[in-house]
């Protein structure tokens, strides 16, 4: 099953993609993941995408769409895998399609994880993430960890992204508006897109999800 997930920043696709991967034992695919493992490590790749990523602008594409070719083909995601993060821009879609189609494969769903703007910027300025894990993401508010500063599953150190601060995440969700948004009528035109609204628990929104998705995905 190949899936991707759209959405504005903080419209919860980073935990929606780890608990839906884990349903549906297919790796879950970060862009932005990877490149924080990168920076975090050091690398080279780190080096150059770390300004980018705390300024909240986009990687180029070149260097985006050659690291998630690369997870891509990896023995793990040879049958099927989830995408959160990428294709961001028309650009990067159009890349992904070819791809697939190098391999003889096709998307089977687009998620659109729908959100309003005043809910991304609380939900955003709130957020802390595990150092060891950012898929543990916790909410000073409407989910707080047992304790302050401490990841619930793993004991990690939490902490507020840089790019999770208010003026760059309006930044962000300008270039949400700009560029990956038209991803979405591309996708409609290829009849793949199911939106659904992400104001509700964790657990509702997978309902929503998995409920989406194509019945043989849900059989897995
Ligand atoms: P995310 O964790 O998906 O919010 O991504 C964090 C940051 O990584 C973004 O603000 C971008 O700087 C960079 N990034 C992640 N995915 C992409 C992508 N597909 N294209 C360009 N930049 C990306």
């Amino acid at each position: 099953m190949r899936i991707v997930l759209v959405g504005p920043p903080g419209a919860g696709k980073g935990t929606q993609a780890a608990v839906l991967a884990e349903r549906l034992a297919i790796p879950h695919i970060s862009t932005g993941d990877l490149f924080r493992a990168n920076i975090a490590q050091g690398t080279e790749l780190g080096k150059q995408v770390k300004s980018i990523l705390s300024e909240g602008g986009l990687v180029p594409d070149e260097v985006t769409v050659a690291m998630a070719a690369d997870r891509m083909a990896r023995p793990d995601a040879q049958g099927g895998f989830l995408l959160d993060g990428f294709p961001r821009n028309i650009s990067q879609a159009k890349a992904l399609d070819g791809l697939l189609a190098e391999s003889g494969h096709t998307l089977d769903a687009v998620l659109d994880l729908e959100i309003p703007e005043e809910e991304v910027v609380r939900r955003i300025a709130g957020r802390r993430t595990c150092r060891k894990d950012s898929s543990h993401t916790f909410h000073v508010q409407s989910r707080p960890p047992l304790r302050p500063g401490v990841c619930d599953v793993c004991g990690g150190e939490l902490y507020q992204r840089d790019d999770d601060r208010e003026e760059t995440v309006r930044k962000r969700l300008s270039i949400y508006h700009e560029e990956t948004e038209p991803i979405i009528g591309y996708y409609q035109e290829q009849g793949l897109v199911s939106t659904i609204s992400a104001v509700a628990s964790v657990e509702e929104v997978t309902r929503r999800a998995i409920e989406a998705l194509p019945q043989r995905s849900r059989e897995r």
